[in-house]
This record gives C-alpha cells, structure tokens and sequence, in this order.
C-alpha cells in the first residue's frame, strides 16, 4: 500500500492570500494602463477613408445624380441587396435611376457595388451606425442613400489612389 503524504499548507495558504494578492496586484497595474475599451456612443468610432461603411449614392455640385441606372451594381451585389428601375432623363446622360433601394438587412458592406460602378455613383460611405424599429424601415430608397459629393470626397480620391496604383502596375 503507497501512502501519500499531502503537504501541509500555511495559514496564508489556507486563507488563499498568494492568490488575493497576485489578483491585487494585476488589477491595479491595469488600472494605469490606458482603457482599451471605448465609452460609446458618446466616445464615437474613429473613421477614415478606408473605413468601409453603407454605401451611399453620389450627388453633384449641381445636385444631379451621378447613378445613370447601369444596373451594373445590382448584377455585382453577392446578397442581391439592390434593387433599381430606371428612367429617361433629359440630361446628357440617358438614365437616372427612378428607384434604388437597398435593404441593408441583406447588404454584407463588402463594396462590390463600389467596385463595379463605372461612374463613382455608389461609394462606401463612413456611416456605420444601423439601426430601426422594423424591418422595412432598414430598406433605404433614394431619399436616404443620396449624399452630396463633398461628403464623399475622401473615399472617391482614396478609391482612384487604389485604383491609379493598380492602372500603373498593370501597364508596365
Ligand atoms: S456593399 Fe456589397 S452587399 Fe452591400 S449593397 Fe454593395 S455589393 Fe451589395
Ligand atoms: S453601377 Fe453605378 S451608375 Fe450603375 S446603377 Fe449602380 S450606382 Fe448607378
């Protein structure tokens, strides 16, 4: 028969105070650390050109808009999460969307529809806060995807540095 002799513990140990102290000293060290954590919304998040947020529609200086109703970003979106019909128009240009919806239910804000818009109408805009009491009121039309170009600004000029770099390369 193997006996066993169990090793004694002290009081500190009995009264776990290694422990309580190692625990001690980690929070407080933590204490004066710099938080990692954000106190949102007040303390919003930080944004910038490359942040990929809900697409949004461009409108010129001139407050007409750039989409002309291709349907190239419909045929590009992996979630089918846009939905346009078009219409004539008496501008230059021969179409202008009569209706662009997109159900940001379904919209995974991977930028295909940016990629795929030979006209700078659809950019990925820095908005990234979604939220609504029903269903419906997630599908977006035209009155809340327009944004004017100045809001855009950065991303379009970011998108054609993307773009220029890769235009560049492919022809050398
Ligand atoms: S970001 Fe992607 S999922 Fe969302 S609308 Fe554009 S293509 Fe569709
Ligand atoms: S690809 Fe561009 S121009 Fe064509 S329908 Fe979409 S947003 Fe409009």
């Amino acid at each position: 028969m193997v006996i066993i002799k169990r090793k004694q513990l002290t009081w500190m140990e009995k009264a776990y105070l290694p422990e309580v102290i190692r625990g001690l000293r980690i929070t407080l060290g933590k204490m004066f650390q710099k938080p990692s954590t954000r106190q949102y919304p007040e303390d919003p998040l930080i944004t910038t050109e490359v942040t990929r947020g809900q697409p949004r529609l461009v409108v010129n200086e001139d407050s007409t808009i750039r989409c002309v109703s291709c349907g190239l970003c419909e045929i590009a979106c992996p979630a089918y999460a846009i939905t346009i019909d078009g219409q004539e128009t008496d501008r230059m240009i021969e179409r202008e969307p009569e209706k662009f919806e997109i159900d940001f239910l379904r919209c995974i804000l991977c930028g295909f529809c940016e990629e795929a818009c030979p006209k700078e109408a659809i950019m990925m805009s820095d908005e990234l806060e979604l939220a609504d009491t029903s269903r419906q009121g997630l599908i977006y039309g035209l009155d809340k995807l327009k944004r004017p170009v100045s809001a855009l600004k950065k991303r379009i000029a970011y998108i054609n540095k993307i773009n220029d770099r890769w235009r560049t390369s492919s022809s050398t």
